[in-house]
């Protein structure tokens, strides 16, 4: 149980992947850390296609656990508009391919993992404001806790707020995100399908994905996440996305044989990397820290990756009793050595993808293909582009 009038060593804002498994590993490291999650139940409701990455996880440590594993993907297909498609197995397809989960139950798994290593989790408790002390240094937040108005002192803050992070705009660490670099997205749970429910499916089409992509998660043999993201700078009205996402499924038959049990709509940063995640006493992960793939939109893994970092040095820093940004350069430093040329080369990739048509599209999936590239990722992918078709990749020079 909190207790309101002790100073904790960090108060981390936010129960989902990022935060949980930053308390838990900060906890591990024998620091007192309090999550604060605003909704009453972790995890829920959705708002995820549900595809995370094995090897990302393995990475990052996370325990992995049969209960929250809906399904074991033998691969990925991408799909190119004219219906040619690149398969491949989880082996060629980098970080981005293997489990389709049950998202709450991962995320209350994390959180419980947290607990149980000794940190507190407070349900119905959102961040209201940053609290600085007369030098202007971070020490805690004002919350509301069912309805009371209170407040919680730490040596250090931790936004793990999501993508609207409010503790990162409230430190003004996070610049405004431009149209090119939200992904807006729409899901429809979707049963009665004629799927291969062993592969996660990309979709690209610039008919009805424009500057993003329509893509399959199956969840069993017939059920499955259909879901579209795109960039907002091409939502041209109200209501654009869902009829793009209809129109879709209207013009596929074994999918429009389905009929839609859920729906869910949320929103994706897909920027560059920010300049600094860290100041005096505060720290920012996950989708807080612009921590997303441009590419895919996955924040899952990038989140629990960096998560473990952000945890690893809160216990440093509660060690050597240091909360200053130069002590927390050791989280700058340790997330950006795992994620940021990734994050840099992919969002570069994405604005350039962003005005590709569909023949292109064709080609590249085709090349790619006859190539047999040994892994899937977008380095691989431009070097091949280069090879055959140099004529596409002239924009990603800098990339290659
Ligand atoms: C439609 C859609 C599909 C997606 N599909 C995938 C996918 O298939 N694979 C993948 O890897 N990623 C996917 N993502 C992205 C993924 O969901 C995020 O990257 C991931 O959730 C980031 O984890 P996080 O812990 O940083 O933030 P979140 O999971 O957003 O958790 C933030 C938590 O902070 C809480 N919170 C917010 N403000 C406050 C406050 N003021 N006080 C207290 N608590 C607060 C929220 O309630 C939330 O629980 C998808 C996103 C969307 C919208």
């Amino acid at each position: 149980m909190i207790d309101w009038n002790m100073e904790y060593d960090a108060v981390i804002v936010g129960a989902g992947p990022a935060g949980s498994h930053t308390a838990r590993f900060a906890a591990e490291g024998g620091a007192k850390v309090v999550i604060i999650e605003k909704r009453q139940e972790v995890g829920s409701p959705v708002r995820c296609a549900e595809g995370a990455a094995r090897r990302s996880l393995q990475e990052a440590e996370v325990i992995i656990d049969p209960k929250w594993i809906s399904g074991e993907m033998d691969g990925a297909m991408i799909i190119a508009p004219n219906g040619n498609y690149l398969e491949v197995d989880e082996a060629k397809a980098g970080a981005e391919v293997g489990y389709v989960i049950e998202r709450d139950l991962f995320d209350q798994a994390l959180a419980k993992t947290a607990v149980q290593r000794g940190a507190e989790l407070v349900l119905k408790c959102s961040a209201t404001a940053l609290i600085k002390d007369d030098t202007g240094k971070v020490c805690g937040v004002k919350v509301n806790h069912m309805g009371e108005e209170k407040e919680i002192r730490a040596k250090l803050v931790i936004g793990a707020d999501g993508h609207e992070s409010l503790i990162g705009r409230w430190a003004g660490l996070l610049p405004k995100l431009e149209k090119n670099d939200i992904i807006s997205g729409l899901q429809y749970r979707m049963t009665n399908l004629d799927i291969n429910h062993k592969f996660v499916q990309f979709y690209l089409t610039k008919e009805f994905a424009p500057g993003g992509y329509i893509w399959i998660f199956p969840k069993d043999e017939t059920t499955a996440n259909v879901g579209i993201g795109i960039v907002i700078s091409e939502i041209k009205h109200k209501g654009h996305l869902k009829e793009l996402l209809d129109g879709w499924i209207a013009a596929n038959p074994k999918i429009a044989q389905g009929e839609i049990i859920d729906i869910i709509a949320g929103g994706i940063p897909v920027g560059h990397p920010v300049d600094a995640t860290v100041m005096d006493g505060l720290m920012l992960v996950g989708d807080a820290g612009r921590q997303t793939d441009p590419i895919t939109g996955g924040g899952i893994g990038n989140g629990c990756k960096a998560g473990r970092e952000c945890g690893l040095t809160i216990a440093a820093a509660v060690k050597a009793n240091d909360f200053s940004a130069k002590f927390l350069q050791m989280y700058e430093t340790a997330w950006r050595d795992l994620l940021e040329e990734r994050l840099y080369r992919n969002w570069m990739a994405k604005e350039a993808c962003l005005g590709l048509d569909d023949d292109v599209f064709n080609k590249i999936i085709t090349t790619m293909d006859e190539v047999g590239i040994t892994e899937v990722n977008v380095f691989n992918l431009l070097v091949v582009i280069k090879d055959k078709h140099p004529e596409l990749v002239e924009k990603f020079q800098d990339l290659i």
